[in-house]
């Protein structure tokens, strides 16, 4: 999932302040999961913004509403009439979901009330770290599904580096070394021959960006569709 965090509250609060109607937007799916853009995190910024708003003496309508993505049209399309009713969004999604509402709102103001951090797991309750770069060419499947681009500070291919001791990086004595972390899951899985290869240079022109995606089947089939259903009219 991709995990944020809340901007505090002062940041927002200046972004915010030429708005007499302000739209909270949570968002339901990933940053909902870590607690930082979902319902109950739309309640407590709007509360937190009205709070300062009467110390303030200031009047500010401020109506709260979360969708289930902020990253998919469909989802949006539901609140554009609502949206049209405000001077500003303030919109706790990640930063794509922030640009979509923003595209499909124009020109009206978006405001990210968060910070867009990683792509990553929950390890417990209240914790998420950061496992993929969306590197375009996934290259676990040697390394014992563990990733060396993200994991190892360096993002070395052929590691451990010379700073891996017992078992931690060199960065930081809180942080696993991804090399040891590797050599162990190989280890336990008697494939450790996959370190004896030396992997090549990464390409990372497969990380170009802006990136697309086009599934071209989904593409022609629903071109077919279109076409059909023009030729029955
Ligand atoms: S190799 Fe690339 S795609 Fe695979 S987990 Fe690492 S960063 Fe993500
Ligand atoms: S100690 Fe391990 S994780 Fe840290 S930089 Fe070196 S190889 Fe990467």
């Amino acid at each position: 999932m991709i995990v944020g965090e809340r901007k505090p509250l002062n940041e927002i609060k200046e972004k915010v302040k030429d708005y007499k109607k302000l739209l909270i937007l949570g968002c339901g799916t990933c940053v909902a999961v870590c607690m930082a853009g979902g319902e109950k995190e739309v309640e407590l910024l709007a509360s937190q913004l009205r709070m300062s708003n009467e110390l303030d003496k200031k009047e500010v309508e401020i109506k709260e509403a979360t969708i289930q993505r902020q990253c998919d049209k469909e989802y949006i399309e539901p609140i554009v009439e609502l949206a049209k009713k405000y001077d500003a969004v303030l919109s706790l999604a990640c930063g794509a979901g922030v640009q979509l509402v923003a595209d499909m709102l124009e020109p009206m103001p978006v405001i990210p009330g968060l910070n867009t951090r990683f792509i990553g797991i929950a390890e417990e309750e209240g914790k998420w770290s950061e496992r993929c770069r969306a590197c375009g060419n996934c290259v676990i499947g040697e390394y014992g599904g563990i990733c060396p681009i993200t994991r190892c500070p360096k993002s070395i291919l052929n590691g451990p580096c010379g700073g891996s001791q017992n078992g931690k990086c060199e960065t930081s004595k809180d942080r696993d070394c991804a090399w040891a972390l590797i050599y162990n899951r190989l280890a336990k899985q008697g494939k450790l021959e996959n370190l004896y290869k030396v992997a090549p240079p990464k390409d990372f022109r497969t990380q170009d960006f802006p990136a697309r995606q086009v599934n071209e089947n989904y593409v022609k089939a629903t071109k077919t569709e279109e076409k059909e259903a023009t030729a029955k009219k």
